[in-house]
């Protein structure tokens, strides 16, 4: 009943519409015909010349009436769309191959402290970026402008995603590009998304501060506890006296273990787990690090081997103090989670990217659930297999080591059979190049 007034009136608009003018034309012309052939020819003339107007006439209007409605669809549809587009809560940005800005939303208009009249229709070519109004924007155009730009996604694919920092104003954006195609396939341009992540980064950095605090304060009394008894294990004590002191030797020393990792883990978050870069080799690096893991190799009852590479020395960029935790976490987790009279293999390779070497761990363990294998890297993650096994785990020591990886500019992964052993492998660039030139505030994937 209510829509009724509306479906005539649109009907009659469309009749009054553009694409109807071929219509009328045609009637016009058509009643013409029509009069002069009446005074002209036989009637019987001007019959069939009625006739085949007629049909034509039928057919022309259905043509034009839904070229008409097709047309008011469209229109309607990106009428809509553009009521969305402007009204989203992320920034949209879109320009062609030729970076002429062609969409430029409200909400990228308050993230780039514009108005998109300065930008549309202008192409945004590397001279623009120098004038201050188009700062902002030149960094999202052009993320190696910006403070830091750390990239989340493979690179070459698409949606491109970056998370750029950025100084005067300060803020934390998440930029994700997408090509824009035509329908046979040919670029028409590029889409981005700016998310403004800065409030949430805020509130992630202060509950990283509250760890961070919480542990310093934990860390002074346990280590006092902790000395207090080392010193009494070296006292001559009873046979049940010692065993206390050995319990309590070794819940202090865990409980340290975890307000460590915790303190890590939150510095790391806080993009402020300070790093010391110098050129090292590698190889004699290993071998030092392999050799302090022989006693609790031995504890376990596991043979410990390092395969050496054919070249005597390989140099890379690292931090040792840094680096030396991740391949003890590494090591350590080999050996913790191996079976009785098991094996790990260290070793280094070159990788297909002459740029990488790979260096990898391999045990002859309890391995990783399949259907866990992808959680391996976040905080707090232990697996149940491993958990039976050994009850004195973090599952911290995983993520900060990704975190040292990623950091020296690799990557880490894993591969695993579950009772037959697991594989760590992690890249390093033997580029320094190729080593991000800053700590970035960390967030979980
Ligand atoms: P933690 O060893 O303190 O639990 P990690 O972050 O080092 O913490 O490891 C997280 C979890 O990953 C472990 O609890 C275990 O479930 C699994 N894991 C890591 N390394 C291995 C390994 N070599 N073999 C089997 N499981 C492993």
């Amino acid at each position: 009943m209510i829509t009724t007034p509306k479906i005539i009136k649109q009907q009659s608009s469309l009749i009054s519409s553009a694409e109807m003018r071929p219509f009328w034309a045609f009637l016009v012309i058509a009643a013409l015909v029509l009069i002069i052939s009446a005074f002209t020819q036989p009637l019987s003339w001007t019959w069939l010349i009625l006739a085949v107007f007629l049909i034509l006439g039928i057919i022309i209007f259905f043509i034009s009436f839904n070229l008409g409605k097709i047309n008011r669809e469209i229109k309607l549809e990106k009428n809509q769309l553009n009521a969305i587009v402007s009204n989203l809560d992320v920034g949209v940005v879109a320009y062609n191959p030729d970076l002429v800005v062609l969409v430029c939303n409200r909400a990228a208009e308050n993230i780039l402290g514009l108005n998109a009249k300065d930008v549309l229709a202008k192409q945004f070519s590397l001279a623009l970026t120098k004038e201050p109004k188009f700062k902002i924007m030149a960094q999202i155009m052009f993320p190696s402008l910006a403070l830091t730009a750390v990239r989340r996604s493979g690179t070459g694919i698409y949606p491109e995603i970056m998370d750029i920092s950025l100084e005067e104003p300060r803020a934390e954006l998440r930029v994700s590009t997408e090509k824009i195609l035509g329908l046979s396939g040919e670029l028409l341009g590029f889409v981005k998304l700016i998310k403004d992540r800065t409030r949430e980064i805020e509130i992630l950095r202060s509950k990283s501060e509250f760890i961070s605090t919480a542990s310093h304060q934990l860390r002074t009394p346990l280590t006092s506890l902790y000395w207090i008894f080392e010193s009494l294990e070296k006292e001559a004590l009873a046979e049940t006296q010692k065993t206390l002191v050995k319990e309590g030797l070794a819940a202090s020393s865990r409980a340290l273990k975890i307000v460590n990792d915790l303190l890590d883990a939150s510095k790391i978050e806080e993009g402020r787990f300070g790093y010391r870069f110098e050129n090292a080799d590698v190889v004699e690096f290993l071998e030092a690090v392999i050799k302090e893991k022989n006693v609790l190799a031995e504890e376990y009852g596991i043979k410990l081997y390092f395969q050496k590479p054919s070249e005597k020395s390989i140099v890379c960029f690292i931090d040792k103090e840094k680096l030396s935790y991740a391949l003890s976490n590494l090591i350590d987790n080999a050996i913790k989670y191996n079976v009785k009279n098991g094996e790990v293999i260290i070793g280094i390779e070159k990788e297909k990217n002459e740029s990488y070497i790979s260096i990898f761990v391999k045990d002859t363990g309890i391995g990783i659930p399949a259907e866990e294998i992808n959680k391996l890297f976040t905080k707090f993650f232990r697996a149940e297999n491993a958990e039976k096994i050994a009850s004195d785990g973090t599952g911290l020591g995983l993520f900060i080591t990704r975190n040292i990886i990623r950091r020296h500019g690799g990557d880490i992964w894993a591969e695993s059979e579950i009772n037959r052993g697991s594989t760590f492998r992690f890249t390093l660039p033997t580029d320094p190049t190729l080593v991000p030139p800053r700590e970035v505030v960390y967030e979980e994937e």
